[in-house]
């Protein structure tokens, strides 16, 4: 069963032209949800009989009648600026104001990252520094979309502005589909406490490897995301359980005749590259979920994955999947460091394949980066080594044209 609810939409409107307005809303957002609690601000102050525009920080300008500007920003991954506030530092710098300027900063994050908030940081600071800006309020973080902190922040600046703001809380919250799914098989822990967890959609459903599963438990606020792997049409999730973790336990005890609730979201930025003949998958632990289901698939690509894990009883999870990718030919090399058992780390083991590194991306192949984010520096300082000798390329460049795809928790 699918629950169905309509999206909200997340497009930018004004009614009031730039020049006239005394309230500014600038939004970085990458996925549209900070614009849904910018707008719902906006219209708040319109009701209030406020003259407000709303635009993106990448459109940053100078503004005749303004004396407040708001700023509500994500953070894009590892401490970035969303897609649509990436020049806006440059822009105050370039940009005069007109006369001086009060201004807020509220911040949207995860802090299960931990560059939290890290581009909202960097956005207080600049205009902090800047002498046309006052801040009214100190910076403002919210975790999660938690809208209790969100109610905080807009009565504090409500009091500061005497304005009164009625925001509907409940509007706020994301809206998406969510999908009851069969438990197919749930298996033993192994010796780093992770588990492989089988699941079915009970409806049609679109998904593939690569995309994250939501579960929200029983009287959680907080939603937990999983990476998927498709495999026979079920979703595989590679889950380590924590001592007291609330989600990974509650999936850990599930069995056979259980159905649990989650919503399959797309990540289309960390799907199989399509048309691309040669593909490096690098992992460490979990992070291996998503390769299980891209081995199996892609037939026509040249597949090398790396994994790192602690000891080999820690591969046992996964290595009847793995073995059949080789027997099937769909996988063409597997490289492997164990930490514990060979002091070794999948960093270094990468670091030992250069030429294949290389020529990956030469001929313009992708390489995928799945797992822990300090994993992830690991493997990028020896990618940038490797791209900037042999390639003469930055790891930003090889970032933008998508060679290189990130997804690390
Ligand atoms: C994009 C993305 C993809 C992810 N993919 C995966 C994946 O494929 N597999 C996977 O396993 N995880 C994945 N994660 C992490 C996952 O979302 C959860 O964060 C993880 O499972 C922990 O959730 P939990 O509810 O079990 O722990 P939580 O209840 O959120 O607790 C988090 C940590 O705090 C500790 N803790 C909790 N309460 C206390 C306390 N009172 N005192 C001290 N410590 C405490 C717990 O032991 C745990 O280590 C991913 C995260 C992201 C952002």
């Amino acid at each position: 069963m699918t629950i169905k609810r309509k999206r909200k939409t997340t497009s930018i409107i004004n009614n009031t032209l730039k020049d006239k307005a005394e309230f500014i809303i600038l939004v970085g957002s990458e996925t549209g949800t900070t614009i849904r609690f910018a707008t719902a601000f906006k219209n708040e102050l319109i009701k209030a009989n406020k003259a407000v525009f709303i635009t993106e920080l990448n459109r940053y300008s100078s503004y005749k009648n303004a004396k407040n500007i708001i700023i509500f920003t994500a953070t894009y991954g590892d401490g970035n600026a969303p897609a649509n506030a990436q020049n806006f530092i440059k822009l105050i710098h370039l940009i005069e104001p007109k006369r001086n300027l009060n201004y807020s900063v509220i911040g949207f994050g995860s802090k299960q990252y931990p560059a939290f908030c890290q581009f909202a940081i960097l956005v207080h600071a600049s205009l902090q520094i800047h002498p046309k800006f006052t801040p009214e309020m100190p910076l403002f973080k919210i975790d999660e979309q938690n809208l209790s902190s969100f109610e905080n922040w807009k009565n504090e600046w409500g009091n500061l502005n005497n304005i009164n703001l009625d925001i509907n809380l409940t509007d706020l919250l994301e809206k998406e589909e969510e999908t009851i799914f069969k438990i197919i098989n749930n298996s033993k822990l192994n010796i780093d406490n992770t588990f492989l967890i089988r699941l079915k959609p009970t409806n049609k459903v679109k998904f593939t490897s690569g995309d994250l599963l939501a579960i929200t438990t029983k009287g959680e606020e907080k939603k937990r995301l999983y990476s998927v792997a498709k495999i026979d049409n079920t979703l595989v999730l590679s889950v380590k359980k924590h001592d007291l973790g609330i989600c990974s336990n509650y999936l850990h005890k599930l069995s056979k005749t259980d159905v649990i609730k989650g919503t399959i979201q797309e990540n289309k930025k960390f799907h199989f590259p399509k048309k691309i003949k040669d593909v490096i998958l690098i992992a460490n632990g979990t992070g291996i979920a998503p390769f299980l289901g891209m081995i199996q698939k892609n037939k026509k690509a040249r597949i090398h994955l790396f994994w790192g894990g602690k000891t080999k009883k820690s591969l046992e999870l996964y290595d009847k999947h793995i073995i059949s990718a080789l027997e099937n030919k769909t996988l063409t090399s597997f490289h492997i460091a164990y930490s514990q058992d060979q002091q070794t780390y999948i960093q270094k083991t990468l670091e030992s394949q250069t030429v294949l590194v290389s020529n990956t991306l030469r001929r313009n192949g992708a390489i995928l980066i799945c797992g822990s984010l300090s994993m992830q520096f690991g493997v990028e300082k020896v990618i940038a080594k490797i791209a900037s000798q042999e390639l003469n390329l930055t790891i930003e460049e090889l970032k933008n044209n998508k060679q290189i795809r990130t997804d690390c928790y």
